[in-house]
């Protein structure tokens, strides 16, 4: 059996992890690798959709291999188009880092991913432009519109790809419908996708842990670690949040009996953390305001029950003012206006701004401008910046906080494994061989175990 790792090697993210048996190929994720596109790009610097992949594959963004993409991109590169040789793409979770890059797979390849995987990839194609990096679903060649052969697991379904067996185990992340995978195929492979022990569903991840327990090789993420000095000090981090149950003290506390409006910088993939900013809502008395592209995961995700997301019914859709100023339905993107009925406004915000909790990055922070906070908070409930250019756009952030005269709070919890818990994971599991993926710095797994392989890009490791 041979393993490549085409992606997730010295970075966080960008996992593609080909499996090859000789007779069968299958990849574990094949995720978008955005530390080798922002070494080229930027917002208002992207790959030419008119060269097909052909930017990619002259970066080095995705690997050149032959009878995997799709022809019409191919087309377009002048390179030539080959059957596909491989029999399936697995996806993890639908963070872009781990799926985004199926898009340009070949359609006749199937891809299989857990159910709430694809309710939200049918979110985030329902409320984005068309973007050829977000294509997983479907897409347009000629004018038709191209749906690929989308096959959904739930835990524990064993799937059988030829001599590959290949069970997927739920594990609690900061996505909600995550997946580590065991493969058995001859030997016994065990990956991790992302993963953390210190969310709500600590259960789930304690189920991987078993599955894979005794694995000749772990694939394992490693975000956690860095090389000392590479965090980045905040004046206002209040000490560390060691899980989801803190978050919500913390914010709880400083929210209850806040006068003014309170704003959160949230990942809205992270349903755990949507919950725990709805519940305090409800619990402050204060409604719980998103703008219609959250409302649309909201959508898409009340049709899996399980996930015991907010109702979409029980939140406030905020409509930003665009084109006319004057809020008429023809000023929204046609999926936006099934929100507009009941929707609130900057005018409203403004109004109530004493019972609001209102969802609000960067990509909105403008509204401000419209709602002028009198007493506001901004809690920041996402990682802080660990690049340059993440850093840059804080700065932003952080003076328009300063202008509105906003009170600040950070109160966030990582969706990976800290670097002790790895080590007890790694401990449990006791796999013969250990590959580090999604992580900076994999020469920190030295001192964690033994049978270390320490991957490079696209060099076949044998086992
Ligand atoms: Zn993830």
């Amino acid at each position: 059996m041979k393993i490549t790792l085409y992606g997730g090697v010295n970075e966080v993210g960008g996992n593609k992890i080909l499996l090859d048996d000789g007779e069968s190929r299958i990849f574990l994720d094949f995720g978008m690798s955005f530390f080798t596109k922002n070494m080229y790009y930027e917002d208002f610097l992207q790959p030419r959709r008119t060269n097909g992949i052909g930017d990619f594959l002259e970066l080095k963004i995705i690997p050149e291999l032959k009878g995997l993409y799709r022809k019409d991109l191919l087309e377009k590169t002048g390179k030539p188009y080959e059957e596909p040789e491989y029999d399936c793409v697995f996806l993890s979770h639908a963070h872009l880092d781990h799926c985004a890059h199926a898009s340009f797979i070949d359609e006749s390849i199937p891809i299989c991913c857990g159910e709430t995987t694809k309710l939200y990839l049918e979110a985030i194609s329902e409320s984005s432009n068309r973007d050829m990096e977000l294509e997983v679903l479907r897409f347009l060649r000629d004018n038709e519109e191209i749906s690929r052969d989308i096959r959904t697991f739930r835990s524990f379904n064993k799937i059988k790809i030829n001599d590959f067996e290949v069970k997927p185990v739920h594990v609690d992340h900061t996505m909600a419908g995550s997946y580590g995978f065991i493969v058995e195929n001859g030997v016994k492979i065990a990956y991790t996708g992302d993963l953390r022990l210190s969310g709500p569903r600590k259960d789930m991840s304690e189920d991987f842990i078993k599955n894979a327990a005794g694995a000749d090789v772990l694939i394992t993420e490693g975000t956690s670690l860095m090389e000392k000095g590479y965090e980045r000090a905040y004046p206002f981090e209040e000490g560390k949040v060691n899980s989801e149950r803190e978050v919500e003290e913390r914010c709880m506390e400083r929210i209850e009996g806040h006068k003014g409006p309170v704003f959160v910088d949230l990942n809205f993939k992270d349903i755990d953390r949507v919950r725990t900013f709805f519940n305090i809502a409800k619990k402050c008395d204060r409604r719980f305001v998103v703008g219609t592209r959250e409302a649309c995961i909201l959508k898409y995700l009340n049709m899996d029950k399980k996930l015991d997301a907010p109702e979409l019914k029980d939140v406030k859709v905020y409509m930003k003012k665009k084109k006319s100023g004057s809020y008429c339905e023809s000023d929204y993107y046609s999926w936006e206006r099934e929100y507009m009925d009941s929707s609130w406004n900057a005018e409203d915000v403004k109004r109530e701004q004493d019972r609001v909790l209102m969802v609000m990055s960067l990509y909105s922070i403008s509204e401000l401008i419209d709602i002028k906070p009198q007493n506001g908070l901004y809690i920041h409930s996402r990682s802080l910046p660990f690049d340059d250019e993440q850093e840059i756009d804080f700065r932003k952030l952080e003076n328009w906080i300063a202008h509105f005269g906003l009170e600040q709070l950070h109160a966030h919890t990582s969706g990976h494994l800290r670097s002790d818990q790895l080590k007890e994971v790694i401990n449990a599991i006791s796999p013969g061989k250990v590959i580090p993926v999604h992580t900076l710095f994999p020469e920190g797994f030295r001192s964690m175990c033994d049978g270390l392989i320490l991957p490079q890009v696209g060099k076949e490791i044998t086992v």
